[in-house]
């Protein structure tokens, strides 16, 4: 049997490992081996909530062991430090592992792009850890600013100025999640009330650049009204304690500030020998498959896929890299020698962005719900990748 080999048991990953078990029950052709250098799956599309304290950390990281258990899927805990696609084996911190074909879906990292003091002092939110020291920061500038003996509290205090520096969905969805964290340490602290301050830099002339400008104006228009303070067009030129300057020769005083600004693939795939775009993705073809290494395919985060209908890349979320793994799931158990599969064509279901605890806003297609029933769609979205990958949702078939 040959030896299938998947790097990542995020939300690629852990899926293709499990669609493909299902599809192929009682004939397999692969012998899967997932690895990933944690114990659980993080639900990483909340991570912001844990950061503002309006979900426990427990409640996103889901254990592997419970979500293979019933499959026929070998998991490996290990760190992956090298690939060697000529060679076909994967360095990790367990020993050297072969392959006949590997997926890389090792989602990415955040990138700094070597803004001085951007990594030394402010926060990234990517992981549950950056997540956690987050919300132990926000705690503690409370804590200290509130301490008797502080020196008495201003409007615009810079011990509670929270400033989120990236305006895209991690940012905007963080900063509407802080609005409700402040609401409730201020009723501990009703002092600090009228000293904290939320502000939201974006270097685009619009929030969500990633997304149409009706969905920036509307996430704009929803955060101002609930006192953040937006400052578009504003790219960082430097970090130091205390502060943010902007480009533009303004600066923000803040104590806690939050890196939202960018992402990278993880350095060592580039590394390892292949080919990436600046931001260290692999480019892959119409099949997901490496242009460069036959045995090689990679989704997610990872992959750089070109949407040939309109010539823009895919973009990096969790439904997509979902709906990769489940196209690659299928082509892996029906393959046939000399059958070329059906191409990989991207689909989405919509994008739903949070804009605070009740309330989201939702588009499908023409279909946009705002406020509690945009977060009733976004909920929904949670539950249905956790129930998916708890293996308790029937299997939805789409065209
Ligand atoms: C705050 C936030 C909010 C988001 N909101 C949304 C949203 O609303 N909707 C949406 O669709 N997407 C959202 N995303 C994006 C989404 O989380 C990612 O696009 C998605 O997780 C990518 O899936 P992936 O499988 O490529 O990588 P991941 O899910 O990140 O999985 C990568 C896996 O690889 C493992 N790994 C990494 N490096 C190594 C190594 N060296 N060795 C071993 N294992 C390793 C990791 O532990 C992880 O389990 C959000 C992201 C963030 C940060």
């Amino acid at each position: 049997m040959k030896r299938l080999v998947i790097l990542g048991a995020g939300y690629g990953g852990l899926t293709l490992a499990q669609k493909l078990d299902s599809l192929s029950k009682g004939h397999n052709n692969w012998k899967v081996t997932l690895v990933d250098h944690r114990d659980y799956h993080l639900i990483q599309v909340r991570i912001h909530e844990v950061a503002a304290n309006s979900v426990p950390a427990s409640q996103i990281k889901i254990p592997l062991s419970q979500l293979l258990n019933g499959h026929k899927v070998e998991s490996i805990q290990a760190k992956v430090l090298k690939i060697d696609p000529v060679g076909r084996t994967v360095e990790t911190t367990s020993g050297t592992i072969n392959y006949d074909r590997l997926v890389i879906a090792l989602g990415s990292v955040t990138d700094f792009h070597n803004i001085p003091g951007l990594q030394e002092h402010a926060f990234a939110m990517k992981t549950l850890e950056d997540a956690i020291s987050y919300r132990k920061a926000v705690i503690e500038a409370f804590r200290n600013a509130t301490a008797t003996g502080a020196e008495p509290l201003r409007k615009n205090d810079p011990r509670l100025t929270f400033a989120i520096i990236g305006g895209g969905l991690t940012g905007t969805e963080l900063a509407g999640e802080m609005v409700d964290f402040c609401n409730d340490l201020c009723k501990k602290v009703p002092a600090a009330r009228h000293a904290y301050r939320i502000v939201l830099a974006e270097l685009a002339p619009r929030l969500l650049p990633e997304l149409e400008p009706e969905s920036g104006e509307y996430a704009m228009n929803d955060l101002r009204r609930k006192n953040v303070a937006i400052l578009t067009n504003s790219g960082i030129d430097q970090v130091v304690p205390g502060s943010v300057h902007l480009m533009n020769g303004k600066t923000i005083k803040s104590n806690v500030i939050c890196w939202a600004g960018g992402i990278k693939a993880q350095p060592l795939i580039k590394e390892s020998g292949f080919n990436t775009t600046r931001d260290g993705r692999v480019e892959v073809n119409h099949y997901l498959r490496s242009k460069q290494f036959e045995s090689v395919y990679v989704i997610g985060d990872s992959a750089f896929i070109h949407d040939g209908r309109n010539g823009k890349p895919v973009p990096q979320t969790g439904q997509y890299a979902e709906l990769q793994a489940g196209y690659l799931a299928k082509c892996f158990a029906n393959e046939q020698p000399d059958v070329k599969p059906e191409p990989y064509v991207p689909f989405s279901m919509g994008i739903s962005i949070s804009l605070g605890r009740g309330e989201a806003l939702s588009l499908s297609g023409p279909l946009k719900l705002t406020g509690i029933p945009g977060r009733v769609v976004k909920d929904l979205s949670y539950t249905k990748h956790e129930l998916g990958v708890r293996n308790v949702l029937p299997e939805v078939r789409l065209g």
